[in-house]
């Protein structure tokens, strides 16, 4: 059996970022998350265990005496401004791809387009772009496009950063079919790290007959690598931990690929691939650079 790593897999340099600034943070005065910081089990334990408080960037105010975090995808200018006329002290780890998005979000409005989110209601990231533009329209299926009016003359078009490409490739083409008579604006805002480890996925499955992804249950961009690889017709295992995989589950596997969501540790990969040698005497690793 050989095992191959992803060219790119796990943490994107965003979350990495804000996972150090959390840490070199002083936690005596008490320091509260504002959203999740990473969908990942194994880090949010780690946070608990020194203390760390999580709560929502909307509820201006509402925190213990200290330091508020926000995290790598970001919250609206408005959020910012009102946590900055509290007492807490504020640290933005927010990701420079995250404002770029945010940015993008406010020329197109600036320059008289609708503005359209392709991306989850619901995601912290999502709120923060509407929470600044509260005309945006979110699009995540093609049904959702039923909400831009007709005869609109201007739509402009960004995507949550971690969005699929070709679903927010597909949704674009969409609405440029749909609305043919209108000028149609697309800045892609998909970041390069969500780009890359999906193109590693493909690249994985095209010599894999088998893929492990590695990263928690609630992370969406585990969940879509994990679709993506099924989808590529590759045997496909969902992890959270080494301890969940067995051997026997590999019996007919001949070339395991392995790769993670950008909210996994480097640690838990690199465990993971020890587990898969351990199966087998005469396996082989042929991408070893833990390093995305
Ligand atoms: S996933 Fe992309 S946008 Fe989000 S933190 Fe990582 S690099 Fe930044």
């Amino acid at each position: 059996m050989n095992i191959h790593l992803a060219e790119h897999f796990g943490m994107c340099f965003g979350v990495k970022a804000a996972l150090r600034s959390i840490n070199e943070i002083e936690t005596s005065g008490g320091v509260t998350v504002l959203g999740e910081l990473v969908h990942n089990p194994v880090v949010q334990k780690q946070l608990v265990e020194q203390g760390i408080k999580y709560g929502s960037p909307e509820k201006i105010g509402e925190a213990e005496s200290g330091t508020v975090v926000f995290t790598a995808h970001g919250v609206s200018d408005n959020t910012r401004r009102g946590w900055s006329e509290t007492s807490l002290q504020v640290v933005d780890t927010t990701c420079p791809l995250v404002k770029k998005a945010h940015r993008s979000l406010e020329c197109l409005v600036l320059a008289g387009y609708l503005p359209v989110v392709i991306g989850q209601r619901d995601h912290v990231e999502v709120r923060g772009l509407t929470g600044d533009f509260p005309e945006a329209i979110v699009v995540l299926e093609a049904s959702d496009i039923d909400a831009i009016p007709e005869g609109v003359e201007k739509i402009g078009i960004i995507s949550q950063t971690t969005q699929p490409v070709k679903r927010v490739q597909g949704l674009v083409d969409e609405i440029a079919k749909r609305f043919h008579g209108a000028e149609v604006r697309f800045v892609n805002t998909v970041c390069q790290p969500t780009r890359d480890r999906q193109q590693a996925m493909e690249d994985l499955c095209r010599k894999c007959d088998t893929v492990v992804v590695v990263g928690g249950r609630n992370s969406n961009n585990t969940k879509q690598l994990v679709e993506s690889s099924r989808a590529r017709g590759c045997d496909t295992i969902h992890v959270v931990e080494p301890g969940e995989l067995f051997k026997d589950r590999f019996a007919n596997s001949r070339n395991v690929g392995v790769t993670a969501g950008t909210s996994t540790l480097d640690e838990t990969v690199e465990e993971v691939v020890e587990t898969l040698r351990g199966f087998t005497v005469s396996s082989s690793v042929l991408a070893t650079e833990l390093s995305s």
